[in-house]
């Protein structure tokens, strides 16, 4: 796989530079840490490539991690999703499926052992004292009056913190680094706080809870990982991640190096869970796997497949700035994918009938179609007097360059006959509601004049068999400008025409017995997939992609 091809990206050399030096003798180990308050999107993709594409680049490991220190935002359900995701992906952590929670009582004893060291102590203040007195980017901040507690009493303080003595947000522990540091995030972080929460996992067993900037650093030090890889609105927490380590005794030469990346942002959808469930919340889409959503979930059940989402991530590469990447580009991967494995088939979304005039009624013919240009064999289509095309690909009142359907003129049916338009008939309104034409009887393939030259070939389906079929045609769940950017309420920025419900296309009836998530090309329209909410008599494909080289829409003039 291109994929796992030895990257050269600058983790990589930050490893390879680490090997060189005698770092890390025991091999290379990453881990993927979500937080289990919500589904993963494509920016975790990212993460994902990257933390399990360096273990498998360096013969190593790469762990599964929940980082679950947050009771009140996690759930089961999101642990579940996240490893049906990352499977999907197409990556592995084996057995080591890690919880932050397994290491609990052992995050409890380091942080007694920081109070131990003088490292650590309780603190009464109020969140909002604590903040105040945090100070700024350019004011130093001010000690806490309990700063200077001495061991024992911190110690005993600490100890009835988890006994449960305390209300939420009575008391902090906080490490003592520096109040003046240039670094607000090392003026003496809070690392451990009281919530009398239910956990997922641990139940009632704890009152207190670590600050993830304690739990991190600790839980990759427990579980041996070498090359903490996270994004850069973590570079100002490194040094705490340095200091924490340090301090508790880490050797420098195994213990974990964080190394930061820039986060995937993507045009027209938002990359943060936060907002994502905002969506689902607000019921803005049917939910976490809307097709819509730049979920994981969403992705797939919109047809788009793990490898194109990997090949994505490694064309966009690892680097060390945040930039946008232009949506289009996800969705040029998914095409290359596309084109090469989807099987082609004819579905007409929006129906004229034609009826050709000089083909027996009753006559049935089964044409013969390539399934794929490349590979992939051959079925039979149903061909008789009557068929569907395009409403689109027929004009009255034509421009010259228009070169599909117009009367007296000809154009190809795609795997089968040359047809001229004969007769436009109309209802009482004047909107054309059927067409009379006459079929070229040696122009299919191997016929006398199957190679006369016609400029146009259009799709249709045969009337009877077609299947009639619900096409849920997607775009952009949100506009951006034209720099790519969102409003501050994105909310406002939602696309009112994301989604489209096409009720009665009608679909070639080999795709009959496909089961959902079958790709496919539907001929001219682009890649499209059969969606979950399929039933035997209620067939369902989503849009995935239109096809690059969009057809022009001319407009008639009258
Ligand atoms: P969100 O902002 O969506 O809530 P998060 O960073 O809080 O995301 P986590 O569950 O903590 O979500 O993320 C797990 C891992 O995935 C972390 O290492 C995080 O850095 C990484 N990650 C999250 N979002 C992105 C992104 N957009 N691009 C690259 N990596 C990401
Ligand atoms: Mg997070």
């Amino acid at each position: 796989m291109a994929e796992n091809e030895k990257s050269t990206n600058f983790v990589q050399q930050a490893i390879d530079e680490d090997l060189k030096n005698g770092k890390y003798t025991e091999g290379i180990h990453t881990r993927f840490p979500p937080e289990p308050n919500g589904y993963l999107h494509i920016g975790h993709a990212k993460s994902i490539c990257l933390n399990f594409g360096l273990a498998l680049n360096n013969n190593g490991l790469c762990n599964l991690r929940f980082d679950d220190t947050n009771p009140t935002k996690e759930d089961v359900e999101y642990v579940d999703s996240i490893q049906e995701d990352i499977h999907w992906l197409g990556f592995d952590w084996q057995d080591r499926k890690f919880y932050a929670s397994d290491y609990f009582e052992k995050l409890y004893d380091y942080a007694v052992e920081l109070i131990k060291r003088g490292l650590a102590y309780v603190d009464d203040s109020t969140a909002e004292e604590i903040r105040q007195n945090r100070g700024t980017l350019t004011e130093a901040g001010k000690e806490s009056p309990f700063r200077n507690r001495s061991v024992e009493e911190n110690l005993d303080l600490f100890t009835r913190m988890k006994a449960g003595e305390f209300a939420d947000g009575a008391r902090v522990l906080r490490a003592k680094i520096d109040m003046a540091s240039p670094n607000i995030n090392m003026r003496d972080p809070v690392i451990y706080r009281i919530a009398h929460a239910h956990h997922h996992r641990t139940g009632d067993a704890w009152c207190i809870y670590p600050m993830y900037d304690f739990a991190h650093p600790l839980s990759d030090a427990i579980e041996g990982i070498t090359h903490s890889v996270c994004t850069l609105e973590f570079e100002d927490h490194r040094p705490f991640y340095d200091w924490l380590l340090e301090s508790l005794g880490f050797d420098v030469n195994t213990r974990p190096r964080q190394i930061e990346f820039a986060r995937l942002d993507l045009t027209n959808t938002v990359t943060s869970k936060r907002k994502l469930l905002q969506l689902v919340k607000e019921g803005h889409v049917s939910g976490w796997d809307d097709p819509r959503m730049s979920t994981l979930s969403g992705l797939r059940r919109r047809g788009f497949t793990p490898a194109a989402i990997r090949n994505f991530c490694n064309e966009i590469g690892v680097a060390k700035a945040n930039s946008l990447v232009d949506i289009s580009m996800l969705e040029h991967c998914v095409r290359e994918d596309l084109n090469e494995t989807a099987d082609r088939v004819m579905a007409v979304l929006n129906p004229l009938k034609v009826v050709l005039t000089n083909v027996p009624e009753g006559k049935v013919e089964y044409l013969v179609a390539e399934n794929h240009p490349k590979h992939g064999g051959n079925r039979y289509i149903p061909f008789s007097r009557e068929i569907y095309i395009e409403r689109d690909d027929f004009m009255e009142c034509a421009p010259k360059k228009f070169f599909r359907l117009k009367p007296d003129c000809e154009v190809r049916l795609k795997h089968a006959y040359i047809i001229k338009c004969e007769e436009v008939i109309k209802d009482a309104e004047g909107n054309v509601i059927e067409l009379h034409c006459t079929i070229d009887p040696t122009s299919k393939s191997g016929g006398a004049t199957a190679n006369r030259k016609i400029k146009g070939t259009i799709h249709w389906v045969e009337a009877n068999s077609a299947i009639k079929a619900e096409v849920r045609l997607y775009d952009y769940l949100l506009k951006t400008d034209e720099n790519g950017n969102l409003p501050d309420d994105f909310i406002a920025a939602l696309n009112p025409d994301s989604l489209v419900v096409v009720k009665n296309a009608l679909i070639e009836p080999s795709v009959k017995f496909a089961a959902p998530g079958t790709r496919y090309q539907f001929l001219r329209l682009g890649y499209f997939v059969i969606d979950y909410d399929t039933t035997f008599d209620n067939l369902v494909f989503n849009r995935i992609v239109t096809l690059k080289d969009t057809w022009a829409k001319i407009k008639c003039k009258d």
